[in-house]
């Protein structure tokens, strides 16, 4: 699985806006290491810096001061659509009324082509973030001079054209936005990625000065000096100005229907991010400790696999009282995208990640803990690599239910046909994987240690279940199922 993007944004006239984001987007740097970006505005003028990479090689001390301002917005990417190519990096920017408008989007909309169809840009079609940025700015009047700012009838084109574009996207987007003097965060009326607004008090030489940091995580607010205000609502679009935070409802306070990805828990965000109000490091303890209490089994050692695994295999000791240590090593240089393009390579890929530490595990049985099972292939590996250095037992523990559908929300997942959890059954996936037992968190222990209730209200476990909160287009159903036959047709 890949990750989904990161967004962040920052309103503070006087402060240094392009080295804050910097810091943002470096704290949101394991959501997407594709490409990254920022957007600066000076009041009557945005510019725009990205490309290809990290953010530390996107970004230098001379290009950051170079980019001054008084609110900036920022985007680290995983490509979940369209290329991964400088063209489809983010910001995405329009030259829309006065200074233009900048976007940055997390997620993945479902119905990218038909709205690609009403903005005439299918054959150009780069990314759903592409056609959201052309739909804004086709709700511009013709160019004129001074068109984007509120007219005396307080009109605002940027804000109606929010209000008339976002009720007709379908799928899951959190953006930060911005035009010359505003700072906007979107969140859909699902909350599939998080979104959280932070308040920052900073000083210039006129005095003391507060100002406003949105973020797909709450440690991108830590690193900035700013404090958590609150998590964005789903469905809400907050407004940043010189009056400070306005909220809106583009989708009608009805829509709400919260849906926050379960995964995010389980494996997206960082361990010392805040999302519904819990502390993911606590959630992903407690899914180890619960998943201890399943099918116990007698060992010398429980280890995790790094980095998200290793949380829950400390819970999974605690509950089960026999001793934690560390079993592998990371390459922590490789980064969480490697990518390997075939079976293959994705084999190789785990040594080149993990070590095992072979004075740890040598004629230990182990218990192996990891957040899920994808393909399979890389599990696989890592016990055929254990079991070289010595390991006399792997007993696999997962800290999520099988992962059997796909996810239509802007997370890179490989069809049905390629999902091991969709193909076998636990027992049948503990032979194929060569472990000596293999247990899953059940679905009821998951949503326990996310705060929800047994029907899974408030999140989204959609690949676990099948049961989507959304309607998934036939046209996405069909590019899965057409994935599937093209994989069945090519196998030898
Ligand atoms: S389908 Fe799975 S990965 Fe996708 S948003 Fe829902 S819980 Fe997250």
């Amino acid at each position: 699985m890949k990750e989904a993007c990161g967004v962040f944004g920052v309103y503070a006239p006087g402060a240094f806006v392009s080295q804050l984001t910097f810091d943002g987007l470096f704290a949101l740097q394991h959501r997407g290491q594709e490409s990254a970006g920022m957007a600066v505005s000076d009041g009557e003028r945005i510019t725009v810096l990205k490309d290809m990479g990290l953010v530390t090689s996107v970004f230098d001390e001379r290009g950051l001061s170079s980019l001054q301002g008084d609110l900036a917005i920022g985007h680290t990417r995983y490509s979940t659509t369209g290329p991964s190519t400088w063209h489809s990096a983010q910001p995405v920017y329009r030259p829309a009324g006065k200074a233009g408008f900048a976007l940055g989007h997390n997620g993945n909309l479902t119905n990218t082509e038909s709205l690609a169809i009403e903005a005439g840009m299918l054959g150009a079609l780069t990314s759903d973030s592409d056609v959201v940025a052309e739909l804004l700015a086709q709700g511009f009047p013709e160019e004129e001079e001074g068109l984007s700012e509120p007219d005396e009838e307080g009109s605002d084109h940027l804000l109606a054209a929010l209000h008339a574009v976002l009720p007709r996207l379908k799928g899951a987007f959190a953006f930060a936005l911005m035009d010359a003097d505003r700072l906007v965060a979107v969140r859909d009326p699902h909350g599939f990625r998080p979104l959280c607004l932070g308040r920052l008090d900073y000083k210039v030489d006129e005095g003391p000065r507060t100002g406003w940091v949105i973020a797909s995580e709450s440690p991108a607010l830590d690193i900035c000096g700013a404090e958590l205000v609150r998590e964005i609502e789903p469905g809400e679009m907050i407004v940043i100005d010189a009056t400070g935070p306005k909220s809106y409802w583009p989708f009608g306070e009805e829509a709400k229907d919260a849906h926050l990805c379960v995964f995010e828990f389980v494996y997206f965000a960082r361990p010392d991010s805040r999302l519904r109000n819990r502390e993911v490091y606590s959630v992903r303890r407690r899914m180890g400790e619960l998943l201890a209490g399943q099918d116990p089994v007698e060992a010398d050692l429980v280890i995790g696999v790094p980095d998200s695994g290793v949380v829950a295999a400390e819970g999974y000791a605690a509950a089960s009282g026999i001793s934690f240590g560390q079993g592998l090593i990371k390459n922590r240089y490789i980064g969480r995208t490697f990518i390997a393009p075939t079976q293959e390579a994705r084999a190789l890929g785990v040594r080149r990640k993990l070590n095992p530490l072979r004075a740890s595990i040598e004629g230990k049985r182990l218990i192996v803990v990891d957040d899920s099972i994808v393909r399979g292939t890389t599990t696989r590996q890592l016990v055929k690599m254990l079991k070289e250095a010595g390991a006399s037992e792997v007993h696999l523990r997962i800290s999520s239910p099988p992962f059997s559908w796909p996810c239509f929300y802007g997370i890179d997942t490989p069809s049905r046909d390629e999902l091991l959890g969709a193909q076998l059954t636990p027992a049948e996936m503990n032979a194929h994987i060569g472990s000596d037992s293999l247990e899953f968190l059940s679905l009821p222990n998951l949503m326990e240690a996310v705060g929800a209730d047994a029907e899974g209200h408030g999140v989204c476990r959609a690949c676990l279940t099948g049961d989507y909160p959304t309607e998934v287009p036939l046209s996405l159903k069909d590019r899965s199922a057409m994935m599937e036959r093209e994989l069945v047709s090519s196998k030898p």
